[in-house]
């Protein structure tokens, strides 16, 4: 079988393949074993027996999961890669793929999420996933930029809607930054690996606060250099920018909203 985090071996699979990797698709295969291993470590933190795998392209994390005793389900666009992945692992009975695109793939519950995921769709992906809230922990490689903004607290510039929503209901955390040549081809951007582990602090909304809540923070962040008393003219009064509030406010407001 051949080495996943050997540039010369994956280089040379894709040369005899005839297979350029796929710009649009975000193939950038991860070829570093630390990296590999750092993120198949957070990934496996509190033993899931279940694992959902968007993107295993090559099969580099899918491969180093299998052998770790876990059932992975990776779901894949590219259907070369798609139709290549089981057999070029030796059939491992512990893996489903599924060849389809993940945003229009009713994607199967898994007690955790791991993926390096594509650029492109990687945001949306993880955002209907936070949404869905059935899944404990979720570990991905994204870009810096969005691991950052996945990540960030009230009163920063990097405070957007991505980080409002996916800390409704998790905890979001950079475990580490994967530099550019950890990957190939190389991407412009350096990644980072990102953990959102799934808190109970908000069981108690219903689902018409939560939609409140996603309606009201889009309407705020659509219009992020205006106040929000200005915004929500009628029902606060308030100087801050959307930015400035932290979910504990941005939820007290929805319950005051719903509750009048
Ligand atoms: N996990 C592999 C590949 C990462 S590259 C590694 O770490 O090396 C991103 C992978 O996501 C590619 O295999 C690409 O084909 C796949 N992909 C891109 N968009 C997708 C989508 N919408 N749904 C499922 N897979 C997608």
């Amino acid at each position: 079988m051949m080495n996943l985090t050997s540039p010369s071996q994956v280089k040379a699979w894709c040369i005899e393949h005839g297979f350029h990797p796929n710009k649009t698709l975000g193939q950038n295969f991860l070829i570093d074993r630390n990296a590999l291993i750092s993120i198949v470590d957070a990934g496996l933190e509190g033993n899931p027996a279940t694992v959902l795998e968007i993107g295993p392209g090559l099969g580099v994390l899918t491969e180093e999961m299998l052998k770790r005793g876990v059932k992975v389900t990776a779901v894949e666009k590219d259907p070369v890669l798609a139709d290549r992945l089981k057999p070029a692992l030796g059939n491992p009975v512990n893996l489903t793929v599924v060849k389809g695109d993940a945003l229009e793939t009713e994607l199967p519950a898994a007690d955790a999420m791991v993926s390096n995921l594509p650029y492109q769709a990687g945001t949306r992906i993880l955002l209907e996933l936070v949404q869905r809230r059935d899944i404990r922990r979720m570990t991905v490689l994204v870009q810096t930029e969005v691991a950052e903004r996945l990540a960030a607290q009230e009163g920063g510039k990097t405070r957007g809607l991505a980080g409002v929503w996916a800390q409704l209901d998790y905890d979001v955390k950079i475990v580490r930054k994967v530099a550019a040549s950890c990957f190939w081809p190389r991407p412009e951007v350096g990644s980072s690996v990102v953990t959102l582990e799934r808190h109970d602090r908000n069981l108690g909304l219903g689902e018409e606060e939560r939609k409140l809540f996603h309606r009201i923070t889009k309407q705020a962040f659509e219009h992020r250099r205006k106040q929000l008393g200005s915004i929500f003219r009628d029902y606060i009064q308030s100087t801050l920018r959307a930015e400035e509030l932290s979910n504990e406010e941005w939820i007290a407001f929805v319950k005051g909203l719903s509750g009048q």
